[in-house]
């Protein structure tokens, strides 16, 4: 096998040609507006708006704060129902909202919210769902909204996975009171640090953007107990950059994806998610179950790591098993998250990932 000079992680930064960044940056040096909502930030919020197809949406300076500043702004209360099986960022921003979480199992098939377990978990107390777009997979956004519609309660969706995921035509964008985009480095889609919130109800600009500004109104006016989650005019240039390009390395993670469906699959004892009819997807991430198979998750991550390959065990531990939440959850309260948590490993997918590395890294699994 020939010799890689360097390691392969499980994601790729996708950047623009280096130029093109720089022509979009350079009027900065004329303006000397740097953030505060200028240029830059008002094209790209427009240009997401037509590729997202969402009717409301504002930027954030990352995605961790545009969840944790759209769940403030709909003033919700006491519990809110999420799933175990995501990253730190869901739990956190429900938590450091004084909301209490209660976590829902996943369903075997996509890992995302089973409804079937969901109502048993409504409380008096509970106001809002946040379930996760897990790996870009879509939740079952209609059984949910239906079970939220008979309760009144609020759907906020976590969707930092599904930039670009559409269903029939439909946008990841348009399902719920409101979905969180994350445009982070390591995701299909990048601003450096970034991300988004689009929502239903175009009155909520007003909460939204007010929060993520320190809650200022006007030079005079302070209305909202806000913080600070402006996205800036540098971010707002990789934004630029980037969406000019997010089609053609969707295209190019396809063909990575291929490849591993194309040697993964009907292997005895590895699980992959299928694709589903109508759904156009991103390819953001190449989750791989090992239930059965000669080797264990673990012993499949020490294997490619001794060859330089280093996947990630997205999602494991569980949210409900970290030791901040350790007093008052158990993983054992979501047995299928908790176990895919230790059967899961995500394997390295970005734009660049060349196909004999693809299937160098199959040739280790399936030894
Ligand atoms: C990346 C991510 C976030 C947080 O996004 P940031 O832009 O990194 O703040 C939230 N939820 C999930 C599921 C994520 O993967």
């Amino acid at each position: 096998m020939e010799k890689r000079g360097e390691p392969i992680r499980v994601t790729r930064s996708s950047m623009p040609p280096f130029e093109e960044y720089v022509d979009m940056i350079r009027p900065l040096w004329d303006s000397h507006w740097l953030t505060n909502m200028g240029d830059l930030h008002q094209r790209l919020e427009a240009g997401l708006k037509e590729y997202l197809h969402a009717e409301n949406l504002s930027l954030f300076t990352n995605g961790h704060l545009a969840l944790e500043m759209t769940i403030q702004a709909f003033q919700l209360k006491g519990q809110v129902i999420t799933t175990p099986f995501t990253f730190a960022s869901t739990t956190h921003a429900i938590v450091r909202n004084g909301l209490t979480p209660v976590f829902c199992d996943i369903r075997e098939e996509d890992y995302t919210l089973d409804p079937e377990k969901l109502e048993a978990l409504i409380t008096e107390e509970t106001s809002a769902i946040v379930p996760v777009h897990v790996y870009g997979n879509l939740c079952r956004t209609a059984e949910i909204q239906e079970i939220a519609d008979r309760h009144g309660l609020k759907v906020i969706y976590d969707a930092a996975h599904t930039f670009g995921v559409e269903v029939d035509g439909r946008s990841a964008a348009s399902f719920g009171d409101a979905s969180m985009f994350s445009f982070h480095a390591t995701k299909v889609y990048n601003t450096i640090e970034g991300g988004a919130v689009a929502y239903r109800d175009a009155a909520l600009a007003h909460e939204i953007n007010g929060l993520k500004n320190f809650g200022i109104l006007d030079e005079e006016t302070v209305a909202l107990v806000g913080g600070n989650g402006k996205m800036n005019e540098f971010q707002a240039a990789m934004g630029l950059c980037n969406l000019r390009h997010v089609d053609e390395e969707i295209g190019k993670r396809r063909l990575v994806y291929e490849r591993y469906m194309e040697r993964l699959s009907g292997v005895r004892g590895i699980r992959l998610c299928q694709p589903k009819p109508g759904v156009k997807m991103n390819y953001a991430y190449m989750p791989v179950v090992f239930d059965g198979f000669k080797w264990n998750r673990d012993e499949v991550f020490a294997r490619l790591a001794e060859a330089g390959i280093y996947p990630r065990k997205y999602f494991y531990p569980c949210v409900n098993a970290y030791p901040c939440y350790a007093d008052r959850y158990s993983p054992e309260d979501t047995p299928v998250a908790a176990r895919i948590s230790r059967q899961v490993l995500t394997l390295p997918m970005y734009a660049d990932l060349a196909l004999d590395v693809v299937d160098e890294i199959c040739d280790i699994i399936l030894g």
